[in-house]
């Protein structure tokens, strides 16, 4: 199998190096842009299967990149991290309508990025098998026959803590907003009101038992699926 390609455009170069030498031992091909108009450029040429996008960048900044790749039909598939610091929680809800499909925030720890860098490309990959099924984690949820099994026992769960649990597991590591999980349900239980997500995923974890972890909360965005260890 071809090697996939991770660009990083990223304006601090002890970043890039550690970014650069320890995902290159992990296999991956990188390209590497400083700014964001050079990054830009890259993405549309290399066609990278990720980028690792800084938010703070010269020229055009991490945002104004997302959206310009997602607005390029060439580049729109691309899984787009982010990297943001701490003091930019507003942001990085922003970030995700803007399309990025994570964030790390800075200063972030090198083994759990490269977690969610290779959660993301798994994503992709199950995002074109467009499977019904997904198992992971001791948890299956089976979309055609409307079925979900934690370690093998049969749950029975309600429309919406169905559509909930498999949003979530599909892509595990990838964080959902509130809004995000509400828009996905559909049917007579489904929530009209941000909070009322929280009810329905205690209601989920609850029967979920000794799976209930694989549903992390993401302080001041929303929930995601746990990333497998
Ligand atoms: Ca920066």
């Amino acid at each position: 199998m071809a090697k996939q390609t991770i660009l990083i455009i990223e304006d601090e170069p002890s970043l890039v190096e550690v970014l650069t030498y320890n995902l290159a031992k992990e296999g991956f091909e990188i390209v590497v842009a400083t700014d964001g108009q050079e990054g830009l450029r890259l993405a549309q040429t290399a066609l990278p299967d990720l980028v690792i996008l800084d938010l703070m960048l010269p020229v055009i900044d991490g945002l104004d990149v997302c959206r310009r790749l997602r607005s390029d039909p060439r580049t729109l598939g691309i899984r787009i991290l982010m990297l943001t610091a701490k003091s930019e929680e507003v942001d990085e809800i922003v970030g995700f309508s803007m399309g990025a499909d994570d964030y790390v925030n800075k200063p972030f720890r090198l083994k759990p990025l490269i977690h969610r860098v290779k959660a993301l490309l798994r994503r992709s990959t199950a995002a074109e098998q467009s499977s019904d099924i997904v198992a992971t984690d001791g948890i299956e949820v089976d979309r055609l026959n409307h079925t979900a099994k934690a370690d093998g026992r049969e749950l029975q769960l309600t429309p919406t803590e169905f559509q909930l649990l498999w949003t979530l597991a599909r892509q595990p590591g990838r964080a959902f907003t509130r809004n995000e999980l509400m828009d996905r349900c559909r049917g007579e239980d489904a929530p009209s009101f941000e909070r009322t997500i929280d009810v329905h995923i205690r209601s989920l974890r609850q029967k979920l038992g000794n799976r209930f972890g694989a549903i992390e909360t993401v302080r001041s965005v929303g929930y995601r699926f746990r990333t497998e260890v």
